[in-house]
């Protein structure tokens, strides 16, 4: 589970597992609605889990 940087609200993100290693996307908060960058890349400690990072894009 990722918070939201806008509204710090929690998102749930998928990552579609067949975009790669390391992917990064803009996505819509489900709550506010404003765009949120995400950065995901695999976990090394557990290859089907995705670490999320988010961040405001303005
Ligand atoms: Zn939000």
């Amino acid at each position: 589970m990722t918070a939201c940087p806008w509204c710090g609200e929690p998102v749930s993100i998928f990552v579609d597992p067949g975009g790669g290693e390391a992917q990064s996307f803009v996505e819509d908060c489900s709550v506010c609605c404003r765009p949120i960058r995400l950065h995901a890349r695999r976990d090394p400690d557990d290859p089907v889990e995705f670490l999320i990072d988010a961040e405001r894009d303005e």
